[in-house]
């Protein structure tokens, strides 16, 4: 292995990339400064890939030189240890702890095992490791929580392919412990949790398909902070177009004072700061419906009076730390590269973009094909009054009480109001379809007159249909709390059950002036809905 250069850490990971598979971005991968003080780091996590092992990772000259050691570093100064040396990986990786997506480089789950600094203890002058580690020979004082004292790594031989063995082995100095093996020492330093507990439970998980700086994916609804004031004030500030800095990100808005929602009677027209407004606040909300879940924008640049239209591919133009995922399925001409809404940040550019309306896909990018949500869509006819959809709708509610069946309506802000249904990952979108076109067909039975279920509007003798086909991959319904183009900026809102009782409500009851003090007043409705672990029972 030639020596390596000191200046610039891009041609280190060009191995990782290439397995990781960032072709198709251009951003730079690995690039984070080291620690303040200047302080060497490293890191041990223990990875359940193919094969249990160790990752040795220290940091040397902007990456994190990397063994994998199957049985563990030890402190055993009688043991000597087999250690593979694999391609440096970004600094990014440093501290990740979660999940890895089974069949993709590395799957499984990881902890961090151990983690501290380090210095080259048999120092040339000055200290050059990456010499040391070209060279085949690398002695490290340790200061971690479980590894302290002084390592030696050493290069045992390199087979044909480039393939480097190495023997790891710990010193006889004050740290040294006889008979000390890793596995007696399973919890993780970051968290105390076990690869196990993890691998139930993970908080994060490593995109592989994008650059380091975001590949560490939350995997837990964002704690997302609001909107400050100051923030908030900072946009009314602007004129009709200027540089807004919300959520840490700096975007430039246009056409703040355009009226992209008529007035409802006795209102104010709705502008595009109005929308920016409520984007901002009700992103944080919003958040856990959206993230890891690609967006489909219903873009009405011209206002919700003109006609709308999908977008769905992510602009050339967009910014690039926007979150985003490449669907591998994309057929060439289909929608390639969608937005990702996994910063509050995010949702502020679609609404800015002249996206009014949110469609989160119910499954999530990591496994397209697995909904979380089961959806039923009670579309009313021209024919079916409000009272007729509240009918369809207390008897899913009492066919859902019937079978202990967890699940929350909401209104959709036209005419309309759906149910949502959270499962557990697994089925597919061909069982999910067939339970709701199951469960929907045997509580339409109860009133044939009001429902219809031929597929065309005109066949429908403008009867309700209880729309079960939404639940297909890259079909989506209205996202809570998304708003809808029509006059007034209507909102589809989550509601307890218990208002389908009150004579006041309405489809398009609230609007983005109104949702945010009933979200103060009745809290999220639809938050019961979230982790919830629930299989779709048998029905008969
Ligand atoms: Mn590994």
């Amino acid at each position: 292995m030639p020596p390596r250069r000191r200046s610039g850490s891009a041609g280190k990971l060009a191995t990782y990339r290439a397995k990781r598979d960032f072709s198709r971005t251009a951003e730079p991968a690995g690039g984070t400064p080291p620690t303040a003080d200047g302080a060497r780091r490293f890191v041990v996590q223990r990875h359940r890939a193919r094969r249990l092992h160790y990752d040795l990772r220290f940091e040397i000259d902007g990456v994190l030189a990397s063994w994998a050691v199957p049985k563990g570093p030890t402190l055993d100064p009688n043991v000597r240890r087999a250690a593979f040396h694999v391609e440096d990986h970004p600094l990014e990786y440093f501290d990740f702890e979660g999940v890895i997506p089974a069949g993709e480089y590395g799957g499984g789950d990881v902890i961090v095992w151990d983690a501290g600094t380090w210095e080259p203890h048999k120092a040339g002058d000055p200290p050059d490791p990456a010499r040391s580690v070209a060279n085949g020979e690398l002695h490290v004082e340790m200061h971690g929580e479980k590894l302290r004292g002084r390592f030696v790594l050493v290069r045992t031989r390199t087979d044909g392919s480039g393939k480097e063995e190495w023997l790891l082995l710990h010193k006889h100095d004050d740290f040294a412990v006889d008979g000390w093996d890793a596995e007696d020492h399973p919890q993780s330093v970051l968290s105390g949790r076990t690869n196990d507990d993890v691998k139930a439970d993970p908080d994060r998980m490593w995109r592989s398909d994008v650059p380091a700086a975001r590949a560490s994916l939350s995997l837990k609804p964002a704690s997302v902070g609001a909107a400050s004031a100051d923030e908030l004030a900072a946009l009314d500030r602007l004129d009709r177009a200027g540089d807004w800095a919300i959520f840490g990100r700096e975007l430039r808005v246009t056409n703040l004072d355009k009226v992209l929602f008529d007035a409802r009677k006795g209102e104010q027209p709705v502008t595009k700061r109005d929308l920016l407004r409520y984007a901002a606040r009700i992103a944080p909300i919003l958040a856990p419906y959206l993230t890891r879940r690609a967006l489909n924008m219903h873009r009405y640049p011209n206002g919700a009076g003109t006609k709308g239209f999908w977008h769905k591919e992510l602009p050339d133009h967009a910014p690039e730390w926007l979150p985003r995922w490449d669907n591998p399925e994309a057929d060439p001409g289909e929608t390639r590269t969608y937005l990702v809404v996994d910063e509050p940040a995010a949702l502020v550019w679609a609404a800015n973009f002249g996206a009014l309306e949110w469609h989160a896909w119910t499954s999530m990018v990591d496994k397209p094909h697995q909904p979380t949500y089961a959806l039923i869509d009670l579309d009313p006819g021209n024919t079916t009054s409000w009272d007729d959809l509240l009918v369809l709708a207390r008897l899913h509610r009492t066919a859902f009480e019937h079978l202990d069946v967890l699940a929350r309506p909401k209104i959709t802000g036209r005419r309309g109001i759906q149910i949502w249904v959270p499962i557990v990952r697994g089925p597919d979108f061909d069982e999910t379809r067939a339970w709701v076109e199951q469960l929907s067909k045997t509580v339409g039975a109860v009133v044939p007159e009001l429902v219809s279920w031929k597929w065309q509007v005109r066949d429908r003798g403008g009867l309700a249909r209880l729309d079960y086909t939404q639940n297909a991959i890259n079909k989506t319904l209205v996202a809570p709390y998304s708003p809808r183009p029509a006059p007034g900026a209507p909102v589809s809102v989550p509601i307890g059950w218990d208002e389908l009782d009150d004579p006041t409500l309405r489809p398009d009851k609230f609007t983005i002036r109104t949702v945010l003090p009933r979200l103060e007043e009745k809290g999220d409705l639809f938050a019961a809905l979230l982790g919830a672990d629930q299989r779709l029972p048998h029905l008969t």
